[in-house]
């Protein structure tokens, strides 16, 4: 099979697939699906970015904040409950009881393609393929995208504010989401980020097809300090919302309500800037911008298990520093907090014809074997 077979295959089945999870989307749920990105950036008005009277603009008949963003709230009612019944005798009632079949059924095939999503990104990390890579890139922005906008948000950082989470059995695709990213975070890093996200891989197979003599290149020092900016603007946005409630600022930090295809002329003039700008500075908005990315950069910093192996010889040799396309690497080092496990620097490293490490490995037993002929 070749590359663009490789590619296009599994994109073509996972979306495929994903046909019957859409249509039931459309379909009254019991919940909702539990991201930011899948709820509709409602206009850019001031009535519908703050309420009437000056607090967070609220879902039609609902006192709670998250049903407006399309989240589900923490301990959402039974599916069960039939609205306005005129059952007054309770027969509908008995017969209605909610069984974990019922709760299930309409997330089953959500929740199988996206474990098939989560085990083909794997398998692409493990192999350390390309081809590989960029299929999973794919169907990362045309699935957990343009299908489902499902996207790790900061309005997901934004419930550990008033600890307040879905119920388990109406969101367990969130609960998925959540927990391979927190869980592939501690033990390789930023893994989310260089392969689910579907923003970052939207800006990834845009560079991919950008002609590098359009590209400007920070210097070190400039991506160094512009690295911080993402962080500040996690502090300012969490705490922003952790005073005022307002959570719908997440849209004007975050460019991922853009899968939904709703957002205000302020939005899309926002996001369109945004991406004219990734096209000069690579993958602009991860490196510098993204609140999500910087409280995944903060957790892979402390933790990271399997971490990147470095040769001895990385301490002087560059071809690694000058290959990582994220800022990552610092003369011996791999600042963690940067690094998206993207594989560039492994396959190099592999590489026993570019890496400096095996040159010398190989140079010192061709010597060696020299040494031995002339011995004998
Ligand atoms: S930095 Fe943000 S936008 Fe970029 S891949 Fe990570 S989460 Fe997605
Ligand atoms: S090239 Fe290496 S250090 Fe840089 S982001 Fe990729 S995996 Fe991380």
């Amino acid at each position: 099979m070749n590359r663009a077979a490789t590619t296009l295959l599994p994109i073509a089945l996972l979306v495929l697939l994903s046909g019957p999870a859409v249509a039931r989307a459309q379909e009254p749920q019991a919940a909702p699906p539990a991201n930011a990105a899948a709820a509709p950036a409602t206009p850019d008005t001031p009535a519908a970015v703050s309420g009437a009277a000056g607090v967070p603009a609220q879902p039609a008949g609902g006192a709670d904040p998250w049903a407006a963003l399309g989240l589900p709230p923490a301990g959402a009612a039974g599916a069960g409950q039939a609205a306005g019944s005129d059952d007054a005798w309770g027969f509908d009632t008995e017969a209605k009881v909610e069984t974990w079949a019922d709760i299930l059924r309409p997330q089953a095939t959500d929740l199988a393609l996206m474990s098939l999503f989560f085990v083909f990104a794997l398998v692409s990390f493990f192999r350390k393929s390309q081809p590989l890579k960029y299929a999973t890139l794919a169907m990362s922005v045309a699935y957990l995208g343009i299908t489902k906008s499902t996207l790790i948000s900061v309005t997901d950082i934004f419930r550990f504010v008033h600890w307040d989470f879905p119920e388990f059995k109406y969101s367990i695709a969130w609960y998925l989401i959540g927990t391979f990213t927190v869980v592939t975070t501690l033990l390789w890093g930023r893994l989310y980020c260089g392969r689910i996200c579907a923003f970052g891989a939207l800006t990834q197979l845009l560079d991919a097809v950008v002609p590098k003599k359009i590209r400007w290149e920070p210097s070190a020092k400039v991506e160094r300090y512009a690295g911080y900016v993402k962080y500040v603007l996690l502090v300012a946005v969490v705490g922003y919302y952790a005073v005022t409630d307002h959570f719908t600022i997440y849209r004007y930090v975050e460019p991922f309500w853009m899968y939904t295809r709703q957002g205000s002329v302020l939005l899309w003039t926002m996001l369109g800037t945004l991406l004219v700008a990734s096209v000069v500075v690579r993958n602009l908005y991860c490196r510098f911008l993204c609140p999500v990315g910087a409280m995944l950069g903060l957790i892979s910093q402390v933790t990271t298990l399997f971490r990147i192996k470095r040769w001895s010889e990385c301490k002087t040799c560059k071809i690694c520093e000058r290959t990582c396309e994220w800022g990552a690497i610092r003369g011996p080092q791999i600042v963690r907090s940067e690094c998206v496990r993207c594989d560039d620097c492994e396959r190099l490293y592999e590489d026993e014809q570019k890496c400096v490490h095996w040159i010398v490995v190989h140079r010192k037993a061709k010597n060696l074997r020299v040494g031995e002929k002339v011995g004998a």
